[in-house]
């Protein structure tokens, strides 16, 4: 659960950003924010029901991943509806808007923004109509080349009505179908596009999945009992009573029978890596989800075993961070009960570790509250979790958490453990030091924000107060995910990025493509 509220997305030269307000004065402190979920996505077309309360309730499973607005479109054979709202999706619809969704395919969005600001006009699925057609658009992830395609597009006398990518995107995947068919269009429009999308799609009453050539951000296909559903993540198919099929390949489109009879798969773009977010896993995706044919829980409860067996240390107990921390801290717990510290079968008379819940969350604290002076915003973290006195009081105890970005709210937890009468607080990381920006859609911080990027881990233990700090290796992150470095984003671990992005180290041969002003379309080559 790491700390403080995060800042625009410091997406230099040309790649997007968003104007959320950073001013440390703001009156509103989201307390134990983290790196910022961005986006949700899902997409139904179904036999013989309404698209709308299916697509509701898959967006109600993604809503961990944007809070900011909660979207549909659906479309009926005739014309499409649309529903966007600012605010969560239980605020966002009620029974006279699902009602007026009509038809049985639609795409759905809830959103976090990270390009294109804080407002209405931000909100998803994008729609747009057109000489042949209609579409709408549900984005996840972020182009790095935005503002050069909407420069372009905007000479070639395409009206923006936002700053954000997902236009862009569909201004240019309108263009493309105006000249080729709908698989044509894709193609060109993804060999224009550089960045992070996982997209759902919907041309006229066709519902479309497309996701970036290294599937940076999740998207799978579930079959529901007549139909089926692409999501951002699997929890989503479940919610529906769905069977997850499988996700949906790096550079592949999917194509949704209208009928909801079944799909067509379209190998558009192939890579030879791929460059996975590894803080899916670590963070952004729900536990009860399979990603990229993982299942997060297990993921995060080997990611806690790889933790204790780097860095383990002896403590009385071990205790989560509520909610995130709690996968990685009951794999540790587990390690710890086999071995000891230095790698060793624990003795048969000896204890082991305690695993205890010692901080408790109140589920009630919004996203934001008001918190007008530092002091308060310093005792933000009070708010939201209180300890229960009797696992900490004149014990040793080990706190795991997923992530530290700022090191605020680390801080503010190791206070709050010993002024609880902790003899000793040891912080224990299930992620690798974060020490560069995201520009691939996730709300981190910038370089100045991040407490690792210029710090040693003995300079951070110092700061956060605590015994003893101890984080994952990078190995065991792609060791845990049975992945190869190469086939992982660890640009905010490593500072080197698998995109091309101004200003920035690439860690593989990778290149944006040549925009060139509107003088006519490079990817037709490639049709
Ligand atoms: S930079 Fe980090 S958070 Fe962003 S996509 Fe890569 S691994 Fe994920």
């Amino acid at each position: 659960m790491p700390d403080g509220r995060e800042s625009p997305n410091p997406t230099p030269g040309r790649a997007a950003t968003h104007s959320e307000p950073t001013d440390a004065t703001s009156t509103h402190a989201e307390p134990t924010g983290g790196p910022t979920e961005k986006c949700g996505v899902v997409g139904v077309a179904l036999a013989d029901r309404a698209a709308a309360r299916p697509l509701y309730y898959s967006l109600y499973a993604l809503q961990h991943r944007g809070q900011e607005s909660a979207g549909i479109v659906t479309h009926d054979g005739f014309q499409q509806h649309s529903h966007v709202e600012m605010g969560l999706v239980g605020d966002a619809f009620d029974e006279d808007d699902l009602d007026s969704l009509a038809g049985a395919t639609g795409i759905g969005h809830v959103r976090y923004p990270t390009s294109g600001g804080v407002n209405a006009c931000c909100a998803q699925p994008f729609s747009v109509s057109f000489k042949s057609g209609s579409l709408g658009l549900s984005h996840n992830g972020n182009l790095v080349n935005a503002d050069e395609l909407r420069d372009e597009l905007a000479e070639l006398g395409h009206a923006f009505t936002s700053n954000g990518d997902t236009e862009v995107i569909a201004h240019e995947l309108a263009r493309n179908l105006l000249e080729a068919d709908l698989v044509r269009a894709v193609k060109r429009t993804m060999n224009r596009i550089h960045g992070s999308y996982s997209l759902s799609i919907m041309h006229d009453e066709t519902v479309l999945a497309v996701r970036d050539p290294q599937g940076n951000r999740p998207l799978c296909i579930g079959e529901v009992s007549d139909g089926y559903v692409v999501a951002s993540e699997s929890a989503a198919i479940d919610t529906l009573g769905g069977e997850l099929v499988r996700d949906v390949r790096p550079g592949e489109l999917v194509v949704l029978d209208p009928d909801g009879t079944g799909f067509e798969s379209y190998q558009l773009v192939d890579e030879e890596t791929t460059a996975h977010c590894f803080f899916e896993h670590v963070y952004f995706a729900r536990p009860d989800s399979v990603v990229d044919d993982t299942l997060v829980y297990e993921a995060r409860r080997n990611l806690g075993r790889q933790l204790w067996s780097e860095s383990g240390v002896e403590t009385d107990v071990v205790l989560p961070v509520p909610d995130s921390g709690r996968s990685f801290a009951s794999g540790y717990a587990e390690a710890a009960n086999e071995t000891t510290a230095d790698g060793q079968p624990r003795p048969d008379d000896d204890t082991g570790v305690e695993f205890a819940e010692g901080l408790m969350k109140n589920r009630y604290v919004g996203r934001t509250f008001i918190m007008p002076t530092q002091d308060e915003r310093e005792r933000a973290v009070r708010l939201k979790l209180n300890p229960i006195r009797s696992t900490i009081e004149g014990r040793s105890v080990t706190i795991i958490d997923d992530s530290i970005v700022r090191g605020t709210t680390s801080r503010q937890l190791v206070s709050l453990l010993r002024d609880a009468g902790a003899e000793e607080v040891h912080v224990r990381i299930g992620a690798p030091p974060i020490v560069a920006p995201c520009y691939m859609g996730i709300d981190m911080a910038s370089r100045e924000e991040l407490i690792a990027a210029d710090r040693s881990i003995e300079e951070i233990r110092e700061e956060i107060g605590a015994d003893s700090l101890g984080y994952l290796s990078i190995d065991a992150i792609a060791d845990v995910l049975d992945a190869s470095r190469l086939d992982l984003c660890l640009g905010c671990v490593t500072g080197e990025y698998p995109y091309d992005i101004d200003g920035e180290a690439t860690d593989r041969d990778v290149q944006r493509p040549v925009i060139d002003g509107g003088e006519g379309s490079p990817a037709r080559a490639d049709d």
